[in-house]
């Protein structure tokens, strides 16, 4: 029997789904190559400055028009979503003694889940290639221009939540996103266009930094995700003191959001939890070979050995770590001004006789650390350990 090209369409999509379904793609749901119809608020949220030192979002501004940009020929986008809160002990919010810091959920598994996700894309089109061998397709994973959370609504996922993270009545936002791009044309499903988070605003009350500064609109450069993955820089001391134990990333709009109260778990072992903190002292004692032995092939090791130290120092100070006072001691001897500068406000922040001592004894050259260190004295004499005058800069 012939198959008639939309039976041959309609049969392509749903067994392309199955297949998705089957490697461990728990969300699938199919959309058309498009112009995003949000562009006009990224290019408002570009201007505001909210990208902080993204530069590369604004250099990419073109290749976010459309989808073809990753994919010539680009028609349909297979959205999938691969969730990865494993158990209910993860789930619980996690208080963390002084001396540790706490990893975002995603990044808890010891392997870098674009790894994870890129073989299964590949086993995706694989799949693909064998039913349709003429079909073109790309496989991405958060490093493409492509507005991932926008065309997963498109595709049916979910609604993008106040806290701006994509959220699906089953799964809550505990998911990672990736696309298969193809140039044939496969069947859309019905978009999410109805946003469910009626009147709650949690995660807007409990982000510690006052990043979401709008429903839906976040400053990135508040926002601990920013602060510790991706910026090579220091937050203001408002953000710095407000690290809430957070060494890398942070996951308080999603901890509070209700849809993760009651979110179902994964069962693929791949997403258990290796380890949920790390020790700010360990962190703190690192040198490039200790970094790359730990954490050389996770998502930990983004923000490099330089950005994990500075995060360690900014939690060290914002809880008040006296027994991390000798390493600061060393760092602000070092060679990295950005290091000694958050070293010298975390010994503002501990404001112990030793921290005090401690930065009266160094000689510093560079005009900037001294300020960071004249700040930090500053703080420790007037008692205000907590204020904004206390010294760091970006
Ligand atoms: Fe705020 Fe943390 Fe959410 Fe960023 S990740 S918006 S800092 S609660
Ligand atoms: Fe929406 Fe409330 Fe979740 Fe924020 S916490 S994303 S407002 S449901």
């Amino acid at each position: 029997m012939t198959i008639t090209p939309v039976r041959a369409t309609s049969e392509l999509t749903h067994l392309l789904k199955e297949r998705a379904r089957e490697i461990g793609f728990e969300l699938v749901g199919i959309t058309h190559a498009v112009t995003p119809t949000r562009l006009g608020q990224f290019d408002q949220w570009l201007a505001s400055g909210f990208a902080g030192q993204m530069q590369y979002l604004e250099k990419r501004r073109e290749a976010y028009e459309h989808p073809r940009s990753i994919l010539d020929g680009c028609k349909s986008l297979v959205m999938l979503g691969i969730p990865y809160l494993y158990d209910e002990r993860q789930r619980a919010s996690q208080t963390v003694a002084p001396g540790s810091g706490k990893i975002a959920r995603y990044a808890q598994c010891g392997a870098d889940y674009h790894d994870l996700i890129r073989a299964k894309l590949k086993q995706l089109q694989a799949w693909l290639k064998l039913h349709c061998p003429t079909a073109k397709s790309r496989g991405v994973v958060d490093t493409a221009p492509l507005h991932e959370r926008e065309f997963a609504a498109a595709a049916g996922l979910g609604w993008v939540g106040k806290n701006t993270l994509l959220l699906n009545r089953q799964w809550g936002s505990y998911f990672f996103l990736a696309a298969l791009l193809t140039d044939i044309e496969l069947e859309s499903d019905e978009p999410m266009s109805t946003s469910h988070c009626g009147t709650c605003t949690a995660c807007l009350d409990q982000c510690p930094t006052d990043a979401l500064v709008a429903p839906y609109v976040m400053d990135a450069r508040r926002c601990l995700s920013y602060v510790t993955i991706e910026s090579p820089s220091l937050p203001s001391p408002e953000v710095a003191a407000s690290m809430s134990g957070w060494m890398f990333g942070c996951d308080i709009c999603q901890e509070v959001c209700p849809w993760n109260s009651r979110s179902k778990c994964t069962a693929d072992s791949a997403w258990q939890p290796d380890s949920t903190t790390l020790d700010v002292l360990d962190v703190l004692s690192w040198d490039d070979e200790a970094f790359r032995a730990r954490l050389g092939n996770t998502p930990l090791s983004r923000p490099r050995r330089r950005g994990l130290i500075r995060n360690a120092i900014l939690v060290a100070g914002s809880q008040r770590l006296e027994a991390a006072s000798q390493f600061l001691a060393r760092i602000l001897s070092g060679e990295e001004a950005m290091l000694r500068a958050a070293a010298a406000w975390a010994l503002g922040q501990i404001g112990s006789e030793e921290a005090k001592t401690l930065l009266v004894s160094i000689k510093e050259a560079d005009p900037y650390v001294q300020d960071a260190i004249d700040q930090a004295l500053c703080s420790i004499e007037s008692g205000v350990a907590n204020s904004e005058s206390s010294g760091l800069r970006d």
